[in-house]
């Protein structure tokens, strides 16, 4: 009797890697439908792809935060229509999910930085910046680079200096250009130490933004981040730290942003952009969904629909590649004050 091969060798182009994406908001202020948007598109690749989704509060600028403002992002996500298999709220293995209880995580990552010489004390204030970057050509594209004052003091020099001021740690960008495929936006290239050498612990001994990011997300098993185009600048930094770290970065995705009418970046000052504002006005959640789909390509007309439809819709191509402009009809109908 012949047998069929139930036992064929495993093929490893074959087994697939369960996708996990997050949403990782600022609890700083109220939500608004650009954020919200970045959480919907996060949430449609993950589960058009019947991924894991991750919320996870990106708290440790712990001055900026307020817990108040994280209970009403959790709200208006639930409000929306976007769930999510573990978040502060219901757990999960990778638990904790708020980053002011992960610091021992970061603090392992920098001595492990550390010992590779990748990292060096900076004593520079802010008013010296300041005024390095308010110098004629001080400002780069991503902003003002640092110019690596601090990179090549002496021990005795250091020393001198750390009588008087507690340092900030920065990471020595290497000379190299970095290139990287992001799902959206297509092939991305960056000058060697684009953006100069950046910030991991700041002199009151915040952990930074980059680092904290970087440890979160391969520590939870993210394969995918989507977020939006404002943090491109930050994803070749993320992508060194990955390396000195030795872990394999996630795929990335950048959205474009939101403009208002006057083809500035959405904010507040255009009006209706709260998802608190939205819901006290007692506008439905398709309503929002619907145009947010809209502006995503994943929707023709600004109609409402929940978020659970748009999951067999989405599709990356279909994401603009350029900054969409809300127009003042838009607005309008999220209940702006906007003259007609
Ligand atoms: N916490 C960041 C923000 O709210 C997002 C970080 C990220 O998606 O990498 O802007």
């Amino acid at each position: 009797m012949r047998r069929t091969a139930l036992t064929a060798p495993l093929d490893l182009n074959e087994v697939v890697i369960v996708k996990r994406g997050r949403f990782a908001p600022t609890p700083s202020g109220y939500m608004h439908i650009g954020n919200a948007r970045t959480a919907l598109l996060s949430w449609l690749q993950i589960r058009s792809a019947d991924g894991q989704f991750v919320l996870r509060i990106e708290d440790i600028d712990k001055p900026r935060s307020k817990p108040h403002y994280a209970r009403q992002a959790i709200e208006d996500l639930r409000w929306l229509g976007i769930d999510w298999d573990e978040g502060p709220d219901v757990g999960g293995q990778y638990a904790p999910y708020i980053q002011s209880e992960r610091e021992f995580f970061y603090e392992a990552a920098l001595r492990k930085l550390n010992d590779q010489g990748v990292l060096y004390p900076c004593y520079c204030s802010r008013a010296e910046l300041q005024a390095i970057a308010s110098a004629p050509h001080g400002l780069s594209a991503e902003g003002p680079a640092y110019p690596g004052l601090c990179r090549h003091l002496t021990e005795e020099q250091r020393s001198v200096r750390e009588a008087v001021k507690q340092p900030s740690l920065r990471f020595a960008m290497p000379d190299v250009a970095i290139t990287f495929v992001d799902e959206a936006a297509g092939e991305q290239s960056f000058p060697p130490g684009a953006g100069g050498d950046f910030v991991v612990k700041r002199a009151d001994g915040i952990i930074s933004y980059q680092l904290a990011v970087v440890v979160d997300d391969h520590a939870m098993g993210i394969t995918d981040v989507l977020r939006g185009w404002d943090l491109i600048d930050s994803t070749p930094r993320q992508l060194l730290l990955y390396k000195a770290l030795g872990m394999k970065p996630p795929r990335f995705a950048h959205v474009p942003l939101l403009l208002g009418p006057d083809g500035t970046r959405l904010a507040k000052r255009h009006g209706a952009v709260s998802l608190a504002s939205i819901r006290e006005r007692g506008i439905a959640p398709e309503l929002v969904i619907g145009a947010m789909a809209a502006w995503s390509g994943l929707h023709d007309r600004a109609e409402p629909i929940s978020a659970a439809e748009l999951i067999p819709r989405f599709h990356m191509n279909l994401v603009p590649r350029n900054p969409v402009v809300v127009d003042e009809a838009a607005l309008r109908m999220l209940g702006a004050d906007v003259a007609p």
